[in-house]
């Protein structure tokens, strides 16, 4: 297999845990991005039922906590994120607001229209835009909320090379007004989408990686499948920094009707 060939699939699950279980993101994001989508959802209160879907360690959860009112619910399919998830929680003392549970998105533990909002950063892509967002609606609550980023390009055509990328690591990758187009058909009023600012996926993202890779290669030293772990890694950060004027992360908020 070529270089260009690898996609991330190729590599066992707990060897991906490992690695992300290293860094405070398993996403592009920042506290800030997280805040100004929140921003946009005028309707939570003490009472609120919050889940956050494929919340990772928690990094974007505990800001969700810390900047909103209700009761938070963190689901994710690796049990090491959600021990990590909990661990954090309770550092910042939110453990009476703030559960992980393992779980998988596609059959998730809530009842009917009990959710005030549905959160999910950078993860909704494991069941497909458009299937979550019409799979997650029935938890919602009528008015309830839904805020998700998804990888998205920016313009109509690009570059073969970072098109291939795509089409093999998630062909569902789309365009801004497709998305929007998408979320309505689900469903809900698409209320705001933004474009992530370069630093979630730079500063955020793919900086911290460079050292917890340093420390990952001289732990796996010789082993071959994590060299081509990290050699696909480093690979899909320098096609960021190359192709970023064509792709990024857009968060996309709706309401349910
Ligand atoms: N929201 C976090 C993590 C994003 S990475 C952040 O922005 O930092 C994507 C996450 O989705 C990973 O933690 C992965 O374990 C989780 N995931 C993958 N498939 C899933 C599924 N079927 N159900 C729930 N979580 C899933």
């Amino acid at each position: 297999m070529n270089k260009e060939e690898t996609s991330i699939h190729d590599f066992d699950l707990e060897l991906i845990c490992e690695y992300f279980s290293a860094l405070e993101r398993q996403g592009p994001g920042s506290p800030e991005i997280t805040k100004k989508a929140l921003s946009f959802v005028d309707i939570l209160n003490d009472g609120s039922r919050i889940a956050d879907l494929g919340c990772g360690t928690g990094g974007q959860t505990m800001v969700l906590a810390q900047n909103a009112p209700g009761q938070i619910t963190g689901l994710d399919l690796f049990p090491e994120f959600i021990r990590l998830f909990n661990n954090n929680a309770k550092q910042l003392d939110l453990q009476d607001r703030v559960k992980g549970i393992a779980g998988s998105m596609d059959n998730l533990p809530f009842q009917q229209e009990k959710l005030d909002l549905i959160w999910s950063e950078g993860a909704i892509y494991n069941i497909g835009f458009e299937r979550g967002l019409k799979e997650w609606r029935e938890f919602l609550k009528p008015g309830g909320f839904v805020a998700v980023t998804e990888a998205t390009w920016f313009t109509g055509e690009r570059p073969d090379e970072i098109n291939a990328f795509w089409q093999r690591e998630y062909p569902g990758i789309d365009t801004i007004p497709n998305k929007v187009a998408q979320m309505q058909n689900a469903g809900y009023v698409p209320v705001a989408t933004f474009i992530l600012p370069e630093q979630c996926w730079t500063d955020h993202f793919y900086v911290p990686q460079v050292e917890v890779q340093k420390d990952f290669l001289k732990k796996h030293a010789g082993d071959p499948t994590a060299e081509n772990f990290i050699k696909n890694q480093r690979h899909e950060a320098e096609l960021y920094h190359t192709y970023r004027d064509y792709y990024g992360y857009v968060f996309y908020i709706g309401k349910k009707i």
